[in-house]
This record gives structure tokens, C-alpha cells and sequence, in this order.
């Protein structure tokens, strides 16, 4: 099968929205291009004496509702197609939660896990030389995403602040909480999906002893696991890029996590089945959360999705036509750009911490978030109802009517 274009597919979400809305053309076409791209060579001295030469990629999408914001993948497979689909749903995401920020993503085409951590240090600060003023606390703040961790925002935060002979701790978010990251950002696209899970589950009548299958036991992934088990959710299967594992008893997501350090994969486990990632998403369970990489739910498996609801902690995990099966097979859908804002909006309030320099107890951003990921469910759902879609294009509804709202205000 030819590779999915992400960016083909996001641009069709964008379409579904803006023919509900009568989105005029102007603003539409705006919307279908990049702000800016860039293209960079990312030089890293290796170990052995020799260099290396990476590509390296930032796409800033649109700032119309303020700096850019969005992570930085380290993946073999990032290319700009990606990169550019991820800076478009950043850009919607925070219009969906109504933060004050326009949307951007970068990365750079690796596979970080083959690096020393030497390299991986010379690589994350080369990255951010290269990039150089295309960044900053007021133009486009970077943060992690897949495979990239707060050790690296730690390096690149001081390889900028460095390069402006001052501390800069706002260029980034997701730093360490040593040098100015926030109580929280660790687990927050989890926390996020939960309050949504929580939210949906009112609506569908779930609850305690639901059963969840969660492909990707990374950062998103495993603190899902792990807040939904303390919310009285059953976890009967979980997956990482090896492979999964199944209990129907329920999984204990702390020693799954501590085989998976252990071993490498969840694969393996002592108190589960070994099943494939295909299967995990066939299961049949209450909630599937796609929680790792971009298509996963394509036309291929769509049909065979058995879960009542899908949240995805994943950006892009659904391609158009996945989506269609899933809305005529009445499952529910809770969009990535709704589901997993939880991690930039905690980003948010790190970059408002670093910029008073006031920092915040655990408590006080767990206050702040949830308010935050309840009315946008809301004003989600009161979308769907009103415009009789699914949640996706009443989110997409939600995002570029705010972002129609601030071009208009600027002056397009
Ligand atoms: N990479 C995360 C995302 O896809 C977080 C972005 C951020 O915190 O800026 O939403």
C-alpha cells in the first residue's frame, strides 16, 4: 500500500469543517499552506572523530492567534509531509482548548536510539543553532514530542540562552523542573485524555471497570495506563513498537512499565498474552486509545474496530476514510486535537511560569487544566450536537472559527 500523506489527510478534516461553517475561500485558502517551512542539515560530530549530516525540519503553520508552539520529533521516518501535518493539527489544537498560540511542529529524520548520549547532545544543540532566530519565547517555542524527552529541551534551552548571552528559558517547554519546567508537563497529555475519558464517559454511560487497549506504552501511553487504573479503569491490553501484550483480568501498568525497562518491550510479560499491534486495535474493549504514531486506524481496519470509543492521545492516528467506517459503525471518536491538548496547555503554563518567573504547585496546574480540557469537551460536544457530525469535524468547527476570528481581527 502507498504511504498515507498525513497532510492530505489533515487538509481533508480542515474541508469537512469548513463546508458545515460556509468557511469563506480566502480564510480557507490561508489555512492550506504553511506559514513557513524549514529545511535545515543538522551537522553532529559522532563519537568515532567523523561527522554526520541529519535533516532537520520546522514548520511553522499559522500565527494568527499567537507564537508557534509545538514539539520536535527525533523519528527514522519524520519527513516534512509529517512535520507539516503535525504543525497544522498544533495549529488547531490550540484553537480547540483556546490557548493563545498558533501552531507549529519540527523533527528531524533519525533514529535517536542509535546514538550515544554525547551525540544525541550535540545533535539536540546543532538542531537549535541551525534553527537559530526562527525561534524564541515570542516567535515559536519548541517542545518534546516522540522520542525527544526533557533532557533534550534541558540541552537545547542552554544551547540558545547561551548563543543570547542570557537565560532563555521560554524558547522551550517540557525543560526540566531544575531549569524552569513545570509541575505537571511530565504526564499532562495523559492527564488531558483523562479528563476527556472522563467527560465521554458521561455522556456514554462508562465508568469504573471500563475496559481500555492503549497501543503505545511511551510517555502518552504508559501514564494513561497508569491514571486510568487509579480512576477504576480495566487496562486489558498495551503495546510499544515491538509488539503488545493482553490480560482481559486487567494489566498492573506500574510492573508492566517495570518489565519494559527491564527488557526493552512490554512483550513478554509474565502476567499477560503476547498479541500483535494489529490486534491490540481489533480487541474488543469499551475505549481503544491510540497513544504512538499516525495511521494507524486507516480503511484497511477500520471495520474491524470493536471498541465503543476511541481517544486519541496519538496526533493523526486516523485517516479520512478510517474515520467515515468508524462514524457509520457508530463509534465515537474523541480527536486528537481535543484528546491530547493536555500537553501543550501545560506547555502554556510553563511558558507563563518562565516568563513571570512565579512558578506553580502540582495542584495549581492540575486546577488550571481541567476547567480548560472540560469546557472544550463541552463546546466540543455542543458542536456535534448542533451541526449532527462527529467530534472531530466539531472541534475542526470550534478551532477555525477562532482562528477565522483573530485573522479577521488582525486583518487578513
Ligand atoms: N508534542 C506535544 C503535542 O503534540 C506537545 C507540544 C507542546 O507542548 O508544545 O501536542
Amino acid at each position: 500500500m502507498a504511504k498515507i500523506n498525513p497532510f492530505d489527510s489533515a487538509l481533508k478534516q480542515l474541508d469537512q469543517a469548513a463546508k458545515l461553517i460556509d468557511l469563506d475561500a480566502d480564510t480557507h485558502d490561508r489555512l492550506k499552506m504553511p506559514m513557513r517551512e524549514l529545511h535545515v542539515s543538522v551537522p553532529v560530530k559522532m563519537d568515532d572523530g567523523s561527522t554526520k549530516v541529519y535533516e532537520g525540519y520546522r514548520v511553522q503553520y499559522d500565527d494568527s492567534r499567537g507564537p508557534t508552539k509545538g514539539g520536535l520529533r527525533f523519528h527514522p521516518d519524520t519527513d516534512i509531509n509529517e512535520v507539516k501535518a503535525l504543525a497544522f493539527w498544533m495549529t488547531f489544537k490550540c484553537a480547540t482548548v483556546g490557548i493563545p498560540y498558533g501552531g507549529a511542529k519540527g523533527g528531524i529524520t533519525i533514529n535517536p536510539k542509535e546514538l550515544s548520549e554525547g551525540e544525541l547532545e550535540r545533535l539536540s544543540r546543532s538542531f537549535i543553532r541551525q534553527l537559530g532566530d526562527f525561534i524564541g519565547p515570542e516567535i515559536d517555542i519548541p517542545a518534546p514530542d516522540v522520542y525527544t524527552n526533557p533532557q533534550i529541551m534541558g540541552w537545547m534551552m542552554d544551547e540558545f540562552s547561551q548563543i543570547h548571552g542570557k537565560n532563555c528559558p521560554a524558547v522551550i517547554t517540557g525543560k526540566p523542573l531544575e531549569i524552569g519546567g513545570s509541575e505537571g508537563r511530565g504526564y499532562a497529555t495523559a492527564q488531558g485524555g483523562v479528563y476527556c475519558t472522563i467527560n465521554l464517559a458521561e455522556k456514554l454511560g462508562f465508568g469504573e471497570g471500563s475496559t481500555v487497549a492503549i497501543q503505545g506504552f511511551g510517555n502518552a501511553g504508559s501514564y494513561m495506563a497508569k491514571i486510568l487504573t487509579e480512576k477504576g479503569y480495566k487496562i486489558i491490553a498495551v503495546s510499544d513498537s515491538k509488539g503488545g501484550i493482553m490480560n482481559v483480568e486487567g494489566l498492573d501498568p506500574a510492573e508492566v512499565e517495570k518489565h519494559k525497562q527491564g527488557t526493552g518491550s512490554v512483550q513478554g510479560y509474565a502476567g499477560a498474552e503476547d498479541i500483535s499491534n494489529e490486534e491490540l486495535l481489533e480487541l474488543g474493549c469499551d475505549i481503544l486509545v491510540p497513544a504512538a504514531l499516525e495511521n494507524v486506524i486507516t480503511e484497511e481496519n477500520a471495520g474491524n474496530i470493536k471498541a465503543k470509543a476511541v481517544v486519541e492521545l496519538a496526533n493523526g492516528p486516523t485517516t479520512p476514510e478510517a474515520d467515515a467506517i468508524m462514524v457509520k459503525n457508530g463509534i465515537v471518536v474523541v480527536p486528537d486535537i481535543l484528546a491530547n491538548a493536555g500537553g501543550v496547555t501545560v506547555s502554556y503554563f510553563e511558558w507563563v511560569q518562565n516568563l513571570a518567573n512565579y512558578y506553580w504547585t502540582e495542584e495549581e496546574v492540575l486546577e488550571r487544566l481541567k476547567p480548560i480540557m472540560d469546557k472544550s469537551f463541552e463546546l466540543t460536544w455542543a458542536n456535534k450536537e448542533k451541526y449532527g457530525c462527529d467530534m472531530r469535524t466539531a472541534a475542526y468547527v470550534l478551532a477555525t472559527e477562532r482562528i477565522a476570528a483573530a485573522m479577521k481581527a488582525r486583518g487578513m
